[in-house]
């Protein structure tokens, strides 16, 4: 699991996360649903690393991560703006990570392909990202993300960039890919439609802090408050 517990973080006088508590259990596609500025993305960085909290714990699997870096942390970050190497075709940006770790050659190339082959981009390989769509780009994002074998699985807003059809096709995809292999997500969106139907649990955040935590049902049906029963109850 991953436990917020208290925790704070400001940049100078703002004070941008305020005491957030959250629990998310193993295997859970958990949605981070509140509006621009709410904090949904600096909590997330949190998690993966990126960021430093001045209060509080984080723990993954009951132990306390705050000091370890992105890369001990055995969590896998997709950044909104997909990040590819505009240089490297669709295979290097994939194997990245793992030369980086320095894997075996042999390793990479069964584990590159295992990836391609779970986001169905096989025959892609040699591909610049510039060659592919932003839902290909985007998949090969997160191929580059999962080859790594994460425990847990952060989306920033993954799927912001697509138009309605593609993102309701990825949404799907990703969703089914996620409960295939058990992987604890969290997954960060202002779309209220998105997280309605895809999280197991969401919890809304309004300036940087957690104002409901539940199935999406509960919140819809009994909101703790009327932000809550306002930003649910709106689908977009
Ligand atoms: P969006 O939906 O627009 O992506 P968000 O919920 O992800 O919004 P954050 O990016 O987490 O919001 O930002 C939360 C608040 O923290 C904002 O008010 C933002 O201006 C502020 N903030 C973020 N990064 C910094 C920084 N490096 N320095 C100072 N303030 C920051
Ligand atoms: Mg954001």
């Amino acid at each position: 699991p991953v436990q917020c517990r208290n925790i704070r973080l400001s940049y100078g006088e703002t004070e941008v996360l305020k005491d957030v508590n959250l629990d998310i259990e193993p295997g859970e596609f958990f949605a981070l649903l509140g509006p621009s500025g709410s904090g949904k993305s600096t909590l997330l960085r949190l998690i993966a690393g990126f960021n430093r909290h001045q209060q509080g714990q984080l723990l993954i699997d009951g132990q306390d991560v705050s000091a370890k870096a992105p890369w001990e942390r055995n969590v896998g970050m997709v950044f909104q703006s997909y990040a590819l190497w505009p240089h490297l075709s669709v295979w290097d940006n994939v194997a990245f990570g793992l030369v980086e770790r320095k894997a075996p050659k042999q390793v990479i190339k069964e584990k590159v392909g295992a990836a391609l082959e779970l986001v169905s981009l096989s025959q892609y390989a040699e591909r610049r990202p510039s060659q592919l769509s932003g839902g290909q780009q985007q998949r090969v994002a997160l191929a580059r993300t999962l080859v790594i074998e994460p425990q847990v699985l952060l989306l920033d807003e993954p799927l912001s960039n697509l138009d309605k059809t593609l993102r309701v096709q990825m949404r799907q995809e990703l969703l089914a890919m996620q409960r295939r292999l058990g992987l604890t997500t969290i997954f960060v969106t202002h779309d209220q439609e998105e997280a309605m139907t895809t999280a197991d649990r969401m919890a809304v955040l309004d300036k940087g802090g957690v104002q409901q935590v539940g199935a999406p049902a509960t919140l819809y049906d009994y909101p703790v408050n009327p932000f809550v029963a306002n930003f649910v109850g709106t689908m977009n």
